[in-house]
């Protein structure tokens, strides 16, 4: 029990440790931020070169627009050169935050609306193709501004290119005019971001619900209230825990119950004979004068039951050395006929008194791996009972038999047999079917308790086949070769 609270202690310490909040939080979060975070990029990167094409096509209409202005004013030529469309060149020019550059055919620029390159030569290779008849149009990401070229036509049916148009323009006011969008933008993801995470951190707080509820109940159980309702049937999960934990705590229960019955019966078991010695001295005591005779034959009982409490002492510290789980087995090569013949001779005294026959039938010779000391306890267990539990002039016969795998010794008698409905318990510690008799055979109650470890040791079985009043039988099974 002990050992369980400390596990239960392991346990919250590594609950506190990483909660299960946080991941199942995490990943509410992740799969509410990324997609948000993704889309709003790309948004923003499609709407940045929608803004900035847009523009482009406006300006290279506007500059159409301009240049056909000039055709028909003849500009190129200087018809018409009062400065009404040089102030309208200068006016395009601001509004698209540029600057505007006019070459003749002679490659010179004759209007410029910075005014510091004017009678210069300009040969670029835009300048070029323009004067073929290609309109270009180019886009510098890098430095954010884009250059137009559009041919300049001259009046005259032939419609040949007296000039070019070329307007440099910058990008800027685009790029701060979305600036001011993605800061809105990164706000908004900002609040949304603590928003998924109050809306995370409520609903893990709702899904671990009857986790928490499982823990609070065990933690109950594990302060000792073992009868603690613990089903918790929020998550299927839970439920499989909860019956988990709940079948592992009635096995304690049965253990701690076993144990204290145990507890109960040996100390009734040892005080009983020393009751009987207390009942005895005392009587002799209050008697005056006793008689020799009378003196011994107290003093006999209470030798009797001495014996009794030293068997029983002695059967208990067995039963409890063979019960620890690394209680050792000494293996060697045992006649097993040879040992039972050796039993048989031992209790032949006590036989003879109950006027028992006892025979040993030995169907094969037998060596087996085995504990000789256990199984000798262990045989001679039964046999003792066989004779104990058997009527005057009756007879016991132990059998010795092996196949391939394994040894048979099979003790039958001709004894009062043990009712049906008993055959499973008898093999409990101080089970006894008649109280009174077997105690008045100095039995302690735990022979076949030490029997079926002993054979359980050998990974063995033992079998009994019983009828009242006919006699029983009861045969063990034991591996000829032990199998660790
Ligand atoms: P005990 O010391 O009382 O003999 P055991 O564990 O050896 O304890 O036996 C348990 C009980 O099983 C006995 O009290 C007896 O009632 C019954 N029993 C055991 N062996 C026999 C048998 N051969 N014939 C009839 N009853 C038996």
């Amino acid at each position: 029990m002990e050992n369980g609270i400390k596990r239960w202690h392991i346990f919250r310490l590594q609950g506190s440790l990483v909660s299960l909040k946080f991941p199942v939080a995490m990943l509410l979060v992740l799969f509410g931020v990324i997609p948000m975070v993704v889309c709003t990029q790309v948004l923003m990167g499609a709407l940045r070169q929608s803004q900035t094409d847009a523009r482009m096509v406006e300006v290279q209409n506007q500059c159409q627009i301009l240049s056909s202005k000039m055709t028909r004013a003849g500009y190129l030529r200087g018809d018409l050169r009062d400065g009404t469309m040089d102030s309208e060149i200068q006016a395009m020019a601001d509004v698209y935050n540029g600057r505007i550059v006019i070459i003749n055919r002679d490659f010179r620029i004759i209007q410029d609306t910075f005014h510091i390159a004017e009678r210069r030569f300009l040969v670029a290779e835009e300048v070029v193709r323009c004067f073929q008849g290609e309109s270009s149009s180019k886009y510098n990401k890098e430095k954010h501004y884009f250059a137009q070229a559009v041919p300049i036509y001259d009046n005259t049916p032939i419609k040949g290119i007296e000039g070019v148009l070329v307007i440099t323009a910058s990008t800027e006011g685009i790029l701060t005019l979305m600036d001011v969008v993605q800061d809105k933008v990164v706000f908004m993801q900002l609040l949304m971001t603590l928003i998924l995470f109050l809306t995370a951190a409520a609903v893990v707080t709702v899904l671990l619900k009857p986790f928490k509820e499982l823990q609070k109940k065990l933690n109950q159980v594990a302060a000792g209230a073992l009868d603690t309702d613990i089903s918790t049937e929020g998550y299927r999960e839970t439920r499989e825990i909860s019956h988990a934990v709940g079948n592992t705590i009635s096995k304690l229960k049965e253990v701690d119950q076993s144990r204290q019955e145990f507890v109960s019966n040996v100390s009734h078991e040892l005080k009983t004979p020393i009751t009987s010695i207390r009942v005895l001295a005392d009587s002799l005591m209050s008697m005056e004068e006793v008689p020799v005779e009378l003196y011994r034959e107290f003093m006999e009982d209470i030798s009797d039951e001495i014996d009794r409490e030293s068997k029983i002492i002695d059967d208990l510290l067995a039963l409890v050395k063979m019960d620890k789980s690394e209680a050792e087995i000494n293996l060697s090569q045992v006649d097993i006929v040879a040992l039972v013949k050796q039993i048989l001779k031992r209790l032949r005294p006590i036989a003879n008194r109950r006027k028992v026959e006892l025979i040993l039938e030995s169907i094969r010779g037998v060596t087996a791996d085995v504990d000789e000391m256990k199984l000798s306890l262990a045989i001679s267990n039964l046999v003792e009972n066989a004779i104990k539990y058997n009527s005057m002039e009756g007879w016991v016969r132990v059998t010795v038999d092996a196949d391939h795998k394994f040894f048979y010794v099979k003790v039958a008698d001709s004894g009062i047999g043990i009712p049906e409905e008993e055959q499973d318990r008898i093999f409990e510690r101080f089970y006894r079917v008649d109280k009174a008799r077997s105690r008045q055979t100095g039995g302690s109650g735990l022979g076949l308790a030490i029997t079926r470890r002993v054979v359980l040791m050998h990974k063995g079985a033992i079998r009994l086949s019983s009828k009242e009043g006919e006699g029983s039988t009861f045969t063990l099974r034991i591996p000829l070769n032990y199998i660790a």
